[in-house]
């Protein structure tokens, strides 16, 4: 158990430790690859998975599942309590409960670090409707790299549950493509992320200390 957590600290190759996936259904657009989509769809089902087993084990009260409005392109995403998707985002919206994604943002990163980069911003997501469920004095001030944290947490817990499994890597990847990327998505925008140094060394405390770690 130790090994996959170590492992998954230097966060890399993802793969879903059953083989229950081949029938991908075809993406929307070149943009959306069938790997892709089998990818989102097994970040989902772990870090789901995960709090539906573990939930009660941190907190005082039953786990239900945010919804997940899953990708959109551009501006198409769903609107957050009036406001609009915007471009080369993911984002948790509290009111509606839900977690959306643009597939550009989606590949961008997964054609520069791989698939962990799929199980990244899920994962981050994730754990904003966590934070949500949560009360207010166990939300860190520091809330997305409180995100990062449960990240790694929700993720090396899926990995020691055997729902995944991770292999080893270029260790630098996922934190240089955070770096690529600030300039260019709100999601990486390093002013109210953190910089890629500190969202690295919050999701790694995660991955290691898990769930109580990050709160
Ligand atoms: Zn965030």
């Amino acid at each position: 158990m130790a090994i996959a957590v170590v492992v998954l600290a230097v966060l890399l190759t993802v793969t879903p430790a059953s083989t229950g996936t081949a029938s991908a259904r075809p993406g929307p657009g070149p943009l959306l690859t069938a790997s892709m989509a089998d990818d989102e769809r097994t970040a989902v089902a772990a870090v789901d998975g995960f709090w539906k087993r573990h939930f009660t084990e941190f907190f005082d009260k039953p786990y239900t599942s945010p919804t997940v409005r899953g990708g959109y392109t551009g501006s198409s995403g769903p609107s957050c309590g009036g406001s609009r998707a915007q471009p080369l985002n993911a984002y948790y919206c509290p009111p509606g409960d839900f977690l959306a994604w643009d597939e550009n943002l989606m590949s961008a990163g997964y054609q520069k670090v791989g698939n962990a980069w799929v199980y990244l911003i899920i994962a981050h997501e994730w754990g904003h409707a966590i934070q949500a469920r949560l009360s207010k004095r166990l939300v860190s001030q520091a809330d997305e790299l409180q995100a990062d944290c449960l990240a790694g947490a929700e993720l090396s817990g899926a990995v020691r549950d055997g729902v995944i499994r991770m292999e080893p890597g270029d260790s630098q990847a996922l934190s240089d493509t955070l770096r690529v990327l600030a300039d260019d998505t709100p999601w990486t925008n390093g002013r109210d992320h953190g910089d890629a140094q500190q969202r690295t060394s919050a999701f790694n405390k995660g991955a290691q200390g898990g769930v109580r770690a990050c709160i």
